[in-house]
């Protein structure tokens, strides 16, 4: 068994910088589950199936084949042999992402995936659940969290950064829609695993949650 480091949190909490950063000063992998998601979401769009149609959904996952890969210690993507890194991070997959991880096809898809890459390596690995149902016997559990408003701004600065218009509010209730569905669905829903350090980043730098993060670590 690796040495599991597991950072559950809401969307626009910065765990994937955060993660990669700790992984870097750790020398763990880092392991991106909702990459993972964003595959199967991309499968389902390339089926022009609606995330509201469960059974289709369900059947289309039996031909996906998920796999990762590391160039350069990047995380690398592959739906059905095909490398969709670069095609992960729009808010049209994001967003299918969000819907269809609610479906149990989908999630148990990924979970061996995920537990087996914990289980071959020294990981800190991100997700909604990743502390509560992939490891729940991971060394270390953060969860990590901000305000909306918090995250909200973050993501309009990034967004302003790459030269994208976008409106604070529209961003806002996106934000909060994916809180609701992740804390709110029957299957493993986003919440704090009780034995995890909560780690509010509101009012703290990264190199200050980097560096709190690393102290919970060996
Ligand atoms: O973290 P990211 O925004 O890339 O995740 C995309 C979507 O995948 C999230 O909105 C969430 O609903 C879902 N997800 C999940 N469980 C995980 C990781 C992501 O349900 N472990």
């Amino acid at each position: 068994m690796g040495y599991n480091v597991a950072v559950d949190g809401p969307a626009g909490a910065g765990k994937s910088t955060i993660a990669k950063l700790v992984a870097k000063e750790k020398n763990y992998i880092y392991v991106d589950t909702g990459a993972m998601y964003r595959a199967m979401a991309i499968h389902f769009l390339g089926k022009g199936i609606a995330p509201e149609n469960v059974a289709d959904v369900a059947g289309a996952c039996q031909d996906a084949d998920v796999t990762i890969d590391y160039e350069d210690g990047i995380q690398q993507v592959y739906l059905n042999g095909e490398n969709v890194t670069d095609r992960l991070r729009t808010e049209e997959v994001g967003n299918m992402a969000s819907k269809t991880s609610q479906i149990p096809a989908v999630r148990e898809k990924l979970l061996e995936l995920q537990r087996g890459l914990a289980r071959e390596k020294d990981v800190i690995m991100d997700g909604r659940d990743i502390g509560t149902c992939i490891l729940p016997d991971a060394d270390v559990k953060i969860y990590l969290t901000a305000s909306v408003e918090t995250r909200a701004r973050r993501r309009f600065e990034e967004l302003k950064e790459k030269g994208i218009l976008c409106d604070f509010d529209e961003i806002a209730r996106d934000i909060k829609e994916r809180d609701e569905r992740d804390m709110n669905r029957a299957t493993a829903p986003l919440r704090k695993a009780d034995d995890a350090h909560l780690v509010d980043s509101s009012h703290m730098t990264i190199e200050e949650v980097v560096s709190a993060i690393c102290g919970y670590c060996k």
